[in-house]
């Protein structure tokens, strides 16, 4: 028994979900790519789950509460439309090699162990939820990349929670890429980017996408489901960037 499981780990051996280096059956990721991965823990900020630049103080602390924190500067200072927002990795260059496998490779293996984190560190998110629901691509996006990747994360997450996959979030038009923008210029770009045509009176709604860096794309998925009734968004994303202290 022992030599079949080596002959089949030796014709399918057991990859790093971000390089795809050889590992052990128990390894999620090589040695190197470990030593650099960034799992988000708390003190994280409450709204968008980003974690601050700069340590809280001490002060800050004492406040702390249901093991979350403070507000960041950029949920201060922008109206955010999602209840919360939760990542389980920091978005740094081996969360930016896990999603780039799912973007480019339709990695489902990476896609669904990054699922699995996703809801076993934020069960609550799951809970009450009624739809889960992809951050949607473009289609000329889509006819380029032949698959969203917010697609393949939203559908393995609907999988493991048992919360209903629905894509009731179309794009309206085609928006410039986020990168390179400031956060107000990222708000403009995405700004009634998005429509859903289904009531969602009462509902409670999770979307997924890869990575939430200022969250102007979720804020504004989240704005849109909340005009069509929605009552509490939750957004989970693989990664997140870091946030600056409020
Ligand atoms: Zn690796
Ligand atoms: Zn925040």
């Amino acid at each position: 028994m022992e030599n079949l499981k080596c002959f089949i780990n030796w014709l399918f051996p057991h990859r790093c979900i971000a390089c795809g280096g050889e590992v052990d059956e128990d390894s999620l990721f090589c040695p190197k790519c470990f030593s650099e991965i960034v799992f988000i823990d708390y003190p994280i900020c409450k709204r968008c789950g980003r974690i601050f630049e700069s340590p809280p103080s001490a002060m800050h602390f004492q406040e702390l509460k249901d093991c979350s924190f403070d507000i960041c500067e950029s949920c201060q200072k922008y109206e955010m439309h999602f209840d919360v927002a939760r990542a389980i990795f920091q978005y740094n260059d081996v969360s930016r090699r896990i999603i780039m496998k799912i973007k480019k490779q339709a990695d489902n293996h990476a896609a669904r162990i990054c699922a699995r984190r996703i809801f076993s560190k934020y069960r609550e998110v799951f809970e009450n939820a009624d739809f889960i629901t992809p951050v949607p691509s473009h289609w000329t996006r889509l006819l380029k990349r032949g698959f969203n990747p917010a697609n393949i994360i939203a559908a393995e997450l609907s999988k493991i929670s048992d919360v209903k996959y629905s894509n009731f979030l179309k794009r309206n038009r085609k928006t410039d890429y986020q990168k390179n923008k400031t956060t107000i210029e990222r708000l403009t770009n995405v700004k009634e980017a998005f429509v859903c045509a289904t009531n969602l009176e009462g509902k409670s709604v999770i979307v997924a996408d890869d990575v939430l860096t200022t969250g102007a794309t979720l804020n504004e998925c989240a704005k849109t489901l909340k005009t069509a009734g929605a009552k509490y968004v939750a957004c989970v994303t693989i990664a997140s960037a870091s946030a600056k202290t409020g």
